[in-house]
């Protein structure tokens, strides 16, 4: 179903598998384990899970896990986690490129006995500026001319642990004046005395991402290794080292990364708002995380939908939030029950309403769908309304309450508003008005049409809730805009959450965790995590008007 339409993507796949060069189709996603995942994430996994798929091929969730010191096990836990919410089998095992370091080793010392990888004893300082420019060719390192037993020889040794971090690093030996400036030597492997949260203290040298992610595809037998555009550069290295060592060659393509307007999508500066308490951590609602959307009240149908509708392309853009919102929406309007909150709430009162009187009317669940069927909605002499359908001097066409205004209270019956009371401070309190008995349902047998229709909550039957309603997380459309290292701190929205306590029907007692609804005429909510038996916390999704267009 997905990625229906033919994608370049897999357009390559065929021809592939048509000549021959593959029988068969493998792909696999490949998260650094050193944060959580966000739905640029979600893109890269859509993709290469649904492609395998669609090749009968498989797809392995694997860990590209090389840098101990931004890398820890919860963050391998939450990984898997958000992946298998989205939907996604990965079979039974994860795959960890640690588990190659084994490996990888070899193969780098079979790279030094063909005269093609040297120790370097240049700092990182000066390797990048010595590397050169796009006009300027490289300055070649003076201990590029090692022989091969001496490069044996302190490689062991920085793998033994006899040098300090910074001290050396193997690197490929390739060409210091190559167009490419990845080509220049670039480093495979440098001292890092963290230990591992898998391997421990076995090893102190890590490979880097160019050395290592070819041989782990390789490794797998992975056909078709998908990765973002930023890699079109790192292909030509990919491509050598494979077929410097004649392993198994796999074929690199890349597609756009997903950029989405008023928020940031990397790992760093999301790590940075949650570090610094900018949002209440990696599952703040208001966060582009996985978590952070699910919280928020999305579905992993509503992510596959965009991710879907977004397509696979190989020039980069910036999508429009409000496409995410869009596609919130239509899924909502599907699947979520329908119930009523006030969230500004003042008193109406049924004056010819029996004092004591509790009654029933019936609410459907949700007029898209029969099938959710039908509840009891308790109703009595006093009501609460929103605020804001209430008014003293309605403007030009109000069709909500003024006085001697008529209005349908929704499943209920016609009231007309008969006055009103203040408080001190000129706040309207309470709203007065009678019904018509005969017009239980919201309907009359004589025909009469109302203005409009508004909510309301039983005030002798509800229960108090807290609404949490947010805003977009930076007010700019491109946060990053700036480019300084944290600049976009200074866009955030500080606006962004506003609570409000509202009265709701006592159905929502009831609500599971993360259960989405469409609260009447307010918007789409999802009950909180952090809701207690006696304080329930529900989070706006959105809202029920599309802003989106095309
Ligand atoms: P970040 O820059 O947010 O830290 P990353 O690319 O470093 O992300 P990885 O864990 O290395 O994160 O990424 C795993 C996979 O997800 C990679 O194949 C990467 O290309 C892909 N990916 C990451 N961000 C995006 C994005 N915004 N759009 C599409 N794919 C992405
Ligand atoms: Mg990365
Ligand atoms: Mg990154």
């Amino acid at each position: 179903e997905f990625l229906e339409a033919s994608n370049f993507i897999e357009e390559i796949i065929t021809e592939d598998l048509k000549n021959g060069k593959f029988n068969y189709v493998q792909t696999r996603f490949p998260p650094e384990p050193n944060g959580y995942l966000h739905i640029g994430h979600a893109k890269a996994i859509v993709i290469n899970f649904e492609i395998a798929k669609k090749f009968d091929g498989k797809c392995n969730l694997r860990f590209d896990d090389t840098n101990p010191t931004k890398e820890n096990l919860d963050y391998i836990n939450s990984i898997i986690e958000d992946v298998k919410w989205l939907g996604y089998d990965f079979g039974d095992k994860v795959y960890y490129a640690s588990d190659y370091f084994g490996q990888m080793y070899e193969l780098a010392i079979a790279l030094i006995k063909q005269g093609k990888a040297y120790v370097c004893h240049q700092s990182p300082e000066e390797i990048r500026l010595l590397r050169g420019t796009l006009t300027q060719p490289g300055i070649k390192s003076p201990y590029r001319s090692r022989s091969i037993e001496e490069n044996l020889e302190l490689f062991e040794k920085m793998k033994n642990g006899e040098f300090e971090e910074g001290e050396c690093v193997l690197r490929a030996k390739i060409d210091m004046s190559h167009p490419n400036l990845n080509m220049r030597d670039p480093v495979m492997y440098r001292i890092i005395k963290t230990p591992h949260h898998r391997t421990e203290d076995k090893w102190c040298i890590y490979p880097t991402y160019d050395w290592a992610h070819g041989l782990e595809d390789s490794i797998e037998k992975v056909t078709h290794s998908l990765c973002t555009l930023e890699f079109e550069d790192h292909r030509v290295l990919y491509d050598w080292f494979l077929d410097q060592l004649g392993v198994f060659h796999p074929r690199q393509i890349e597609f756009a990364r997903l950029n989405i307007t008023h928020t940031v999508l990397s790992k760093r500066k999301l790590l940075y708002l949650a570090q610094n308490n900018y949002v209440n951590g990696w599952d703040d609602p208001r966060m582009p995380t996985i978590k952070g959307l699910r919280r928020r009240g999305f579905t992993s149908d509503i992510i596959k939908d965009f991710i879907q509708k977004i397509g696979v392309t190989k020039s980069n853009s910036t999508i429009d939030y409000a496409l995410l919102d869009h596609c919130a929406r239509e899924e909502l309007n599907k699947k979520a029950k329908r119930a009523m909150v006030v969230q500004d709430p003042i008193k109406l009162i049924i004056e010819n309403y029996p004092e004591d009187k509790i009654d029933y009317v019936e609410a459907s669940n949700n007029p898209e769908d029969n099938s959710f069927g039908k509840r009891l909605v308790s109703f009595s002499k006093e009501l609460f309304i929103e605020r804001s359908d209430f008014a003293i001097e309605p403007p030009k066409g109000f069709r909500r309450l003024f006085v001697g205004q008529e209005v349908r209270l929704v499943f209920a019956y016609y009231v007309v508003c008969t006055g009103y009371e203040k408080d001190d401070n000129g706040n309207v309190t309470t709203v007065w008005c009678t019904y018509d008995p005969n017009s239980k349902g919201g309907w009359t047998s004589d025909g009469r049409k109302v203005k409009g229709t508004i909510h309301w909550v039983n005030a002798k039957d509800c229960t108090d809730v807290e609404l949490r309603m947010y805003d977009k997380l930076f007010l700019k459309e491109n946060p990053e805009e700036t480019d300084e290292r944290n600049d976009f701190i200074a866009n955030l929205n500080p606006n962004s959450l506003i609570i409000k306590d509202a009265k709701a029907e006592k159905s929502l007692l009831e609500a599971k965790d993360f259960e989405n609804f469409q609260f009447l005429r307010l918007g789409y909510f999802c009950k909180d995590i952090d809701s207690a038996q006696d304080h329930i916390i529900f989070n706006k999704t959105v809202d029920l008007k599309d802003s989106y267009s095309k």
